[in-house]
């Protein structure tokens, strides 16, 4: 099969992309290794999608909803139960697998958007048995809302993430008594509104400096014991205490999927994600990226955004534009992740930005583009538009956020 642009992954980012390219006039093909498009947002039940986007709260599947159907409406080819296996990049093919068996398809330009994987139980190194019983939130939320099964009776949540909350809450309304949530950190590692909406609503009790140092079951999980942490998050002996569970559900953290690209693409080191443009382009120029595989976004608004600009890129790109020159964009003071990492002039700089740590008042510095914040926390990224005036004739940005 020949076309104009295809599309890995049929997520908010894949199915914003696949809409722009069409629009741009050129040829698309989605490819998703699911039964149907949507991605997490099929098992994201819940309120919360959309205020910026739709200014509109929409549940996840209403979201996704709104995208398949303008999918179908411009005819866009989608492959569903079809997985990308490789990718030959100095033809420009990709392997795609399906029941149908294999097939080929050669492009002119990609839009990677695979979004992100849970981090497993393994990776944590907890000591102690090996039951059933522990599950990450993702598996958790899939079993409940597509599945209809529960996890377990008497769970404790480990990592205050906004999934960590989502399911507190969910599991709650499901019968499930929910005897904490326990986070390492000093603070809650989700946004504000769901620490309330989720935790404080219902009673939830949140044990900060705090992580699970053991897991105890033959079988079955039977018991969790979960100690304080110094500054350093080594747990303090003597203040350990048993929770009697029989499940442990894990939200620590998204990791970006990357594997199909990793060897080929550069990474970007703040957010371990595909490294682009703000255009989406990757260090290769015919591949274009975005969504969660580029950076953890909190919103799914702004995931839509940056899939519409890889995908609207791609088309043009297919089409014979061609873009940069680009200057690399450097996280600086206080600054953990930010994305993109090269700012191209075709399009103005829009920076995601997560800080290193708590910050009451911070200036954001880029360029000679300044503006303070209040309340600055490492769980919510800050979007900011940085007008190209700010960034003339520099050969390098570097994103600062000073402590005032
Ligand atoms: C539990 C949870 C709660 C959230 N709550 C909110 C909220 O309240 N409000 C909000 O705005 N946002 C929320 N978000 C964030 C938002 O949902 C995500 O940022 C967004 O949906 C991610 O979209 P994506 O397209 O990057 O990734 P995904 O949705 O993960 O899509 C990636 C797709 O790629 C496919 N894929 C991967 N590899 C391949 C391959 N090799 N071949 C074919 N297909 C492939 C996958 O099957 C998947 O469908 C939440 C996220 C989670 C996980």
């Amino acid at each position: 099969m020949k076309v104009d642009v295809v599309v890995i992954g049929g997520g908010a980012a894949g199915m914003a992309a696949a809409l722009k390219v069409s629009e741009q006039g050129a040829r698309v093909v989605l490819v998703e290794r699911d039964e149907r498009v949507g991605g997490i947002l099929n098992q994201c039940i819940h309120n919360g999608f959309g205020l910026h986007y739709f200014r509109e709260e929409l549940t996840g599947p209403e979201y996704a909803e709104r995208f398949k159907k303008a999918l179908e409406e411009k005819d866009i080819e989608v492959l569903t139960n079809t997985f990308v296996k490789a990718l030959d990049v100095r033809e420009k093919k990709l392997v795609v697998v399906s029941e149908d068996g294999i097939r080929i398809l050669e492009t002119k330009a990609l839009v990677y958007a695979a979004g992100a994987r849970e981090r497993a139980f393994g990776s944590l190194m907890v000591p102690g048995d090996r039951p059933s019983g522990i599950f990450t939130a993702g598996v958790a939320q899939r079993f409940m809302n597509v599945e209809n099964r529960l996890p377990g009776k008497r769970a404790l949540i480990l990592g205050s993430g906004d999934i960590g909350l989502i399911m507190a809450r969910r599991l709650t309304l499901e019968g499930v008594e929910v005897v904490g949530v326990v986070e390492r950190l000093p603070y809650p590692g989700g946004l504000l509104r769901n620490v309330i909406q989720c935790l404080e609503d219902f009673g939830i009790p949140l044990f900060l400096s705090s992580t699970v140092v053991e897991v105890r079951g033959r079988e079955r999980l039977e018991e969790v014991v979960v100690a304080k942490v110094d500054e350093n998050f080594q747990p303090i002996p003597g203040t350990e205490k048993v929770f009697e569970v029989d499940t442990l559900i894990l939200s620590v953290g998204l990791i970006p999927q990357i594997e199909l690209l990793e060897d080929l693409v550069e990474v970007n080191p703040t957010s371990k994600g595909i490294a682009t443009s703000n255009l989406g382009q990757t260090s290769i120029e015919w591949i274009f990226a975005a969504g969660n595989c580029t950076a953890i976004y909190d919103l799914v608004d702004y995931v839509t955004y940056e899939g519409e600009m890889a995908g609207k890129y791609a088309a043009l790109y297919a089409k014979g534009e061609r873009f940069g020159p680009k200057v690399a964009v450097k996280a600086g003071e206080n600054v953990m992740v930010v994305q993109p990492n090269w700012y191209d002039p075709s399009e103005e700089l829009t920076l995601y930005v997560r800080t290193r740590k708590v910050i009451e008042k911070g200036r954001l510095v880029v360029g000679s583009f300044e503006k303070t914040f209040e309340e600055l926390v490492p769980s919510e990224m800050l979007r900011v538009k940085i007008p190209r005036r700010h960034l003339n004739g520099l050969s390098e940005i570097v994103v600062e956020v000073k402590e005032e």
